[in-house]
């Protein structure tokens, strides 16, 4: 399996830069040059599986030789055997047909557990076999920091450093984080915003000197190994219910939904992926009416969904321009240039073929609460 940039200009890669670097060296994100196909028989087959064995399978079709689906499998057993509910990701049923998904058994509650918890496994190896370290640098909110850390504290070749905005964390996640008896983990309470602590790292990242010497790098939703990772729970959910299923997925980052976009492309019959935001809502314009316009970041009640600039969005974009790099760097550069960028109603219709889109308030929210 081997990975393009979305911009066209990076080379092609295979898992083990993808996993390392995450963002590719031409600012686009890693795609894989195709998307592998699961057969009837493989979907049918995880209706018996355990989640390990799904993961494994979905996981192996994109590391390459990096990987094998042994190798995959025992890390997998090691990860989620360790979840608090056999099932991993067992579902509840809600109504007649809805389910809840639950996917807060890790051991920080959060679902990004899922995925970084074998990115820690996938990060000891590669980096055990070519004899390197790293140093992992994280802005987070909340979850990521707290998911980051508890996957990686153990990590024999990986320092991670992780920014918080001082006093604007929950106090379990603060504790999750700065509780951690590993010398390799270090948390700096900024004073100041989310924001603000991930421009610290942006600007980290600008200085590739800098990246170089101190071989930085990130965990965030862009790293395609997480992505892979996350496709899992779209499988063992669907098995389990039977039939084309939608998702309603609360999206921030555009990840999370992204993987399972990924998963309908591999031959998973989803039907409908909604995408479910706050009152930060331009996914839910851009879906809506073309218009993909950040305003300013409002402060709501679920900060994990509060970004305007939604960077996965991007993979989208290359997948209905049809992976037209030329394109789709003229599109983001408008988008640098003018703050805005309209869709063509053909890719408007080409999203709206699986993407449907809501936008909460905040009375809302807590009246569902
Ligand atoms: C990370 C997170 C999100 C956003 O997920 P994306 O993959 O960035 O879209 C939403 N809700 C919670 C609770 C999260 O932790």
């Amino acid at each position: 399996m081997k990975y393009v940039s979305t911009r066209g200009a990076a080379g092609s890669a295979n898992f083990e830069d993808v996993l390392l670097k995450g963002l590719a060296g031409d600012g686009g994100l890693f795609m894989p040059t195709s998307w592998p196909q699961l057969s009837a028989n493989d979907l049918t087959a995880m209706r018996d599986q355990a989640y390990a064995d799904v993961a494994a399978t979905i996981m192996a079709l994109f590391t390459g030789e990096a990987f094998s689906r042994e190798k995959l499998l025992e890390m997998a057993r090691g990860v989620y055997g360790a979840f608090d509910h056999g099932d991993v990701a067992p579902l509840t049923q809600v109504g007649e047909e809805d389910w809840i998904l639950e996917l807060y058994h890790g051991p920080t509650l959060a679902f990004k557990d899922f995925a970084m918890q074998i990115l820690g496994r996938l990060f000891d190896d590669v980096l055990e076999r070519r004899n390197q370290r790293i140093t992992i640098v994280v802005a987070t909110s909340g979850d990521t920091g707290a998911a980051a850390i508890e996957a990686l504290k153990h990590c024999k070749r990986v320092n991670v450093v992780v920014l918080h905005p001082q006093g604007r964390v929950s106090e379990v996640q603060r504790r999750i984080m700065t509780c951690v008896e590993s010398g390799q983990v270090t948390n700096i309470a900024v004073d100041g915003s989310f924001d603000d602590c991930q421009a610290i790292v942006k600007s980290l990242f600008a200085d590739a000197v800098f990246v170089d010497e101190m071989q930085l790098s990130g965990v965030n939703s862009i790293n395609w190994a997480r992505l892979a990772a996350q496709m899992v729970y779209y499988f063992t959910a669907t098995a389990s219910v039977g039939g084309p299923v939608s998702f309603v997925v609360p999206t921030g980052n555009f990840g999370d939904v992204f993987a399972g976009y990924a998963a309908k492309r591999i031959g998973l019959p989803i039907s409908k992926l909604v995408v479910a935001t706050n009152s930060n809502d331009i996914l839910h314009r851009a879906i809506q009416h073309g218009d993909y316009k950040p305003s300013g970041v409002a402060k709501t009640s679920s900060p994990s969904m509060d970004i305007q600039v939604a960077s996965n969005f991007e993979r989208l974009l290359f997948e209905v321009m049809d992976r037209d790099h030329e394109e789709l760097i003229d599109r983001m550069s408008t988008f640098q240039r003018e703050g805005a960028m309209t869709l063509s109603v053909a890719e408007r219709d080409r999203i709206g073929e699986t993407f449907q889109s809501y936008a909460a308030s905040e009375d809302q929210t807590a009246t569902e609460i």
